[in-house]
């Protein structure tokens, strides 16, 4: 896999300014990951509370490494200050690279990166962290195609060493060697993946998803099944996986699944998730998913 990438990565100069769209789960793991391998990071989101949660989370993680003995103070501090918060789009004419981590909804996705691509320059790149929304369908009322692809993340973005870089219909080869260069310098172990929805990963997990559903509706226990599947040697059962993903992000993220894949993913009325979304319980985010938190 490193050296398919080393090849697609081969002529990119790179990322000296990065941005990311939203200081959420994704987004503030993006900033924390550019930040602490020497990239300095625009995080810009809608929300002051976002931004300021997304700064403490990468903050905690700066400190943890600091405690391991793993960064000098001074060096964490350093890295700190490389992730610039933003409610405006300010400083993003001088940015290499554009990492979009907003909501997965396609509506909100295109308005977020259409008004983007106006405040970047003309040779900037930017990506999409979307888990399964078709990177050729985002791309379509984008004026510079070309510059778009994929550049998908998996949570916590400190701990998972893949990143999916999507080459949608229109997508040029030098994206994708931007991209490629920018995961490898943020430590990452990039593949490239044709676009469907899903891509790669999400076409292998959203199944895998459907059929913990599908046993609950069977009458499971959603904490036996957890059980199970750590036994089974997974670091992780699908409940406890759902709440860290969050479970508006799995909801949305499954309509787009059950509209590309019909046979294998639409599913008759509610299931679990669905159900949660509808109580709003989202998850670890909010404290409240499959499981509770304090
Ligand atoms: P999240 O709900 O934690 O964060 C989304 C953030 O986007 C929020 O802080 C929100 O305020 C902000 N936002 C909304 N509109 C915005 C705008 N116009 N401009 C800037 N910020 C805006 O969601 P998340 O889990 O971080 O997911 C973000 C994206 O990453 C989604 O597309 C999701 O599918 C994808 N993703 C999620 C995971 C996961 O495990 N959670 C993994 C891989 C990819």
């Amino acid at each position: 896999i490193k050296k398919t990438a080393s090849k697609y990565a081969k002529g990119a100069t790179p990322v000296k300014q990065a941005a990311v769209l939203g200081a959420g789960i994704m987004g503030g793991g993006v900033a924390y990951q550019s930040a602490s391998k020497g990239t300095p990071i625009i995080m810009k989101d809608i929300r002051p509370e976002a931004l300021e949660l997304g700064l403490s989370e990468a903050n905690k993680l700066f400190n943890g490494q600091v405690e391991r003995g793993r960064l000098t103070t001074a060096k964490a501090f350093k890295a700190m200050n490389a992730i610039v918060p933003a409610l405006s789009y300010g400083e993003f004419e001088h940015v290499d690279l554009v990492v979009e981590a907003v909501v997965e909804n396609v509506k909100v996705k295109k308005s977020v990166l259409a008004e983007t691509e106006t405040k970047i320059a003309d040779d900037a790149i930017l990506t999409s962290n979307t888990s399964t929304i078709s990177i050729t369908e985002l791309a379509k009322d984008l004026k510079r195609p070309e510059n778009f692809c994929g550049m998908h993340f998996f949570n916590p973005v400190h701990r998972m060493p893949l990143v999916e870089v999507i080459r949608g219909e229109k997508t040029s080869d030098a994206a994708i060697a931007k991209t490629v260069a920018y995961a490898q310098a943020m430590g990452k172990t990039p593949i490239v993946v044709n676009d469907c929805p899903g891509f790669l990963v999400n076409r292998v997990l959203f199944p895998y998803f459907a059929g913990f559903s599908l046993m609950m509706e069977e009458g499971a226990d959603f904490q036996q099944v957890d059980k199970v599947m750590e036994r089974f040697g997974w670091p992780m059962g699908p409940a406890y996986l759902l709440d860290v993903v969050g479970v508006d992000t799995a909801f949305h993220a499954d309509q787009v699944m059950a509209q590309g894949y019909p046979d294998r993913m639409k599913h008759e009325g509610k299931n679990a998730v669905d159900r949660l979304f509808e109580l709003e319980r989202f998850g670890q985010k909010n404290g409240q998913g499959f499981y509770t938190y304090e």
